[in-house]
């Protein structure tokens, strides 16, 4: 809301913001917990993987390699590592998706290399343009899975909001995606491989330099931000997304800071702390509810990590502070979590962390079961909030004639039957 009031962060009784060295902060007991823990959420993400590197013609994908990877795939064909380094800057800062552009290869080698690699792009399936000038893209995959990506234009910038499953394993209650049974996950290339199809659909190539990655600027393109809040909970393909997002913000390619970056999790709570150590990009956390009993059943992933251990993953997620807060969503549902007496529960729960809370008007799609709260119960949410001090937009609903706005996304890939 313009002009409202920095939140009022008062500090944690046992733990305040920062007081912690790093070090210490990883070693802290609820993180060793989480070891183990994370270990098996990783073994399970390993079961829905992606198809790998190599097309059914023997080529191989270069989107979606490290910089070590590019080069161990010039060495193994007879190159010089430092090749890897040219084709870099090809893929992710000029955007070419084919070789004979590469001018400052010479032409057998840009033949060989087309013999050998492609540089894809998942292939559109639809488009669409909302009456708001959001736009939503079907993306169909090598193996016909789909999933579905929206960019979201502000005044002079905007967000590309990126999916990292197709399907979910989770259900919330009010969201559509959560509606599809997770078919698998996203694997690195097609994570940034939505990123670069928008690209290519706006015209932004190449990455605009000066000022346009570090976080100062944003050097004029419309794809200024991302936001990690399509289909699939991201924080259940760490390794994907985490490969994914190392990518776009190499400052050779296409340089995006981390602070433009905003990753929401329905609350993986022993993978947050990786999140903020690693990748250290903006944290959102879907909340939704003010006691365990209702989230229980409305974002059914609280019954492994109740709200107190959420909240206290957020009070020590790393890099929080007040000029860089963890975002709470809140999709307000009709008689269901927005009354008075939860707004103030809310500002109750979220004392000591520097937060702001995205009020989401509930999106309705086929079938919900939910309404839309009231405007008056919207304002009145809101005013609870701001004060206490917390900056909380009213999120306007964007791309819904066209079911692209927050929870409407879904597919109709499904799981292939086990024979
Ligand atoms: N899985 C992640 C990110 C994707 S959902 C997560 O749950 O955080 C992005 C946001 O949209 C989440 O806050 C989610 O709770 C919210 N959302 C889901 N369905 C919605 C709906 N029908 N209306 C409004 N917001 C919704
Ligand atoms: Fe999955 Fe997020 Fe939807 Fe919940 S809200 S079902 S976690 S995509």
């Amino acid at each position: 809301m313009p002009g409202a009031p920095g939140p009022a962060v008062t500090p944690h009784p046992t733990r305040k913001p920062g007081a912690f060295p790093q070090a210490l902060r990883v070693m802290a007991p609820e993180a060793l917990l989480d070891a183990g823990e994370r270990e098996r959420i990783r073994a399970k993400s390993a079961i829905f993987a992606p198809p790998g590197a190599t097309l059914a013609d023997g080529r191989r994908e270069l989107v979606g390699m490290t910089r070590e990877q590019l080069a161990a795939e010039m060495v193994a064909i007879g190159e010089k590592p430092f090749r890897a380094k040219q084709l870099w800057h090809w893929i992710y800062h000029q955007g070419a998706t084919d070789f004979s552009v590469m001018n400052s290869i010479a032409r057998p080698l840009q033949a060989k290399l087309s013999e050998k690699f492609v540089i894809g792009r998942p292939g559109v399936a639809t488009e669409q343009t909302s009456s708001d000038g959001t736009r939503k893209w079907l993306f169909r995959f090598r193996d016909e899975q789909q999933v579905e990506t929206v960019y979201i234009p502000d005044d002079d910038r905007g967000a590309l909001c990126i999916s990292t499953q197709v399907g979910c394993t989770l259900s919330c209650t009010f969201c559509h995606t959560g509606t599809q049974k997770l078919v698998r996950n996203l694997g690195v290339a097609e994570i940034v491989g939505q990123f670069m199809a928008a690209r290519d659909s706006y015209g932004e190539w190449p990455t605009p330099t000066g000022g346009a990655g570090d976080g100062e600027g944003d050097g004029g393109r419309k794809l200024s931000n991302i936001v990690v809040m399509g289909m699939g909970e991201p924080l259940y393909n760490y390794e994907n997304l985490a490969a994914a997002l190392t990518i776009i913000m190499d400052h050779e390619g296409i340089a995006l800071s981390r602070r433009r970056i905003t990753l929401s999790t329905s609350g993986v709570v022993p993978m947050m702390d990786l999140c903020g150590q690693e990748l250290g990009v903006n944290l959102a956390v879907s909340l939704h509810a003010t006691n365990d009993a209702l989230r229980d059943e409305i974002v059914p992933l609280n019954r492994k990590y109740p709200i107190a251990e959420l909240l206290a993953a957020c009070r020590r997620y790393p890099g929080a502070s007040n000029a860089r807060r963890i975002t709470f969503e809140y999709v307000m549902l009709r008689g269901v979590n927005d009354s008075i007496a939860e707004a103030h529960e809310l500002v109750h729960l979220l004392e000591g962390i520097p937060a702001k809370v995205n009020l989401i008007p509930f999106n309705p799609w086929p079938g919900s079961p939910y309404k839309t709260s009231t405007p008056e119960a919207l304002r009145g949410f809101a005013e609870v909030l701001n004060a206490a001090g917390y900056s909380s937009p009213i999120r306007r609903p964007r791309g819904r004639d066209i079911l692209a706005a927050c929870g409407q996304l879904k597919t109709e890939s499904e799981r292939a039957r086990r024979a």
